[in-house]
């Protein structure tokens, strides 16, 4: 009909004259904010190596232009340094919304501007992904579930969050910022995917970011000792970035809006990841004890069933694989 369906998104987009006419079909224009970050970078290169046409939007906060320097001068990308606070215009047809800055450090050093980026940020990406009709994948954290009191953790469980504590702004931001993606979705008729992303590891991690897995590697390549923060029984799940990446690609392009755990189930102390990494690297080193950060949660691992029936995704990549790679990249960027 000539007149658009407001909740059909691509009727609105052709309505509106957002496809271009001459782009091929299987070629995608493709918004990734925080594109210049750990997680953003890697799937930058995966969607740019299928060909897609990519705008990365970064602040640059913690992310680098190093990160992306390999496509700086492919026509078919573009860096905008731009604060996702503030509105962002450009005519895609699939957003991927990273920006928030994901390490305890980095999120806590202004917290009140990591819930604006989680509020407004996710406010503008829907806004523009409802104005042009694109595809809008939230990056939402394990965090919803907060210090979670079901384990291992499905998305049916709704959280245990301190909603005034330390990690709050950004355990609520990423609760807002999915609460904000489904009423879009089901006020204005957005194609919205929301992905609970687990702690994820890789090449190009910030090496100071306070991270468990980036803190090991640098101490260990420094010969320092390794800190072990409260008693170290406290668990965690580390999947390698490809696998996430992966998963993500898989989400956005699937017909289902989650949200949806990804990360590796198997599950490992905090410890046992020091001895890992301690054997890896060099066995003479010392392992410290630290006192405890607060409202540090106690256990976390992912229910991936949903992932693994809708999407047929599982990480492929072993603990002792991925950290190899890493340690390899960390040793040459970091000159250690
Ligand atoms: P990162 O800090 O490397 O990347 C975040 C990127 O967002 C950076 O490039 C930063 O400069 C940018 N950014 C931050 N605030 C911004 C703003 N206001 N405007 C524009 N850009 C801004 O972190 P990451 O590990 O790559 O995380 C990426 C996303 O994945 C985040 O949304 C994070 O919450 C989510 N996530 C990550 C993990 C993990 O283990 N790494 C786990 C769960 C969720
Ligand atoms: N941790 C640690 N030593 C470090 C950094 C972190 O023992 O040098 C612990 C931290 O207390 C937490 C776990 O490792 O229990 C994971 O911390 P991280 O900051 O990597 O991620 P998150 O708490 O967000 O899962």
């Amino acid at each position: 009909s000539l007149e658009p369906d407001p909740l059909n998104h691509d009727h609105l987009a052709k309505w509106r004259g957002y496809y271009a006419p001459n782009r091929p079909s299987h070629h995608k224009r493709i918004l990734v904010t925080g594109g210049a970050g750990f997680i953003g970078s890697h799937l930058v290169d995966r969607l740019m190596e299928e060909g897609n046409e990519v705008i990365v939007v970064d602040s640059l906060f913690t992310g680098k232009k190093s990160n992306i320097l390999r496509w700086l001068n492919n026509p078919k990308f573009e860096f905008v340094r731009h604060d996702v606070t503030l509105p962002y215009q450009a005519e895609v047809d699939q957003i991927y919304h990273l920006a928030c800055p994901a390490s305890p450090v980095h999120y806590k050093y202004n917290a009140i501007k990591t819930v604006k980026t989680n509020v407004l940020g996710t406010m503008n990406m829907l806004g523009l992904a409802k104005r042009v009709g694109a595809h809008f994948l939230l990056a939402s954290t394990s965090e919803v579930y907060g210090d979670p009191q079901v384990h291992p953790q499905s998305e049916e469980y709704w959280g245990n969050v301190n909603p005034c504590g330390l990690r709050s702004c950004y355990d609520e931001g990423k609760r807002v910022a999915e609460t904000l993606t489904m009423d879009y979705s089901r006020q204005h008729g957005v194609e919205v995917r929301i992905v609970r992303i687990f702690n994820t590891y890789g090449p190009r991690m910030v090496e100071n970011d306070g991270r468990v897995v980036s803190n090991f590697v640098t101490q260990a390549l420094e010969g320092k000792p390794l800190t072990l923060y409260g008693d170290g029984k406290q668990t965690r799940s580390f999947c390698y970035v490809s696998d996430l990446v992966d998963g993500m690609i898989r989400m956005m392009n699937s017909e289902h809006a989650g949200p949806l755990n990804l990360g590796n189930p198997e599950e490992f102390t905090v410890e046992s990841l020091a001895h890992i990494v301690r054997e890896m690297v060099n066995p003479n080193l010392e392992i410290v004890h630290m006192a405890a950060t607060p409202d540090d949660p106690t256990r976390r691992q992912p229910d991936i069933t949903k992932a693994k029936n809708l999407l047929n995704w599982q990480p492929k990549v072993r603990l002792r694989d991925g950290l190899s790679l890493m340690i390899e990249e960390f040793r040459e960027r970091c000159n250690l």
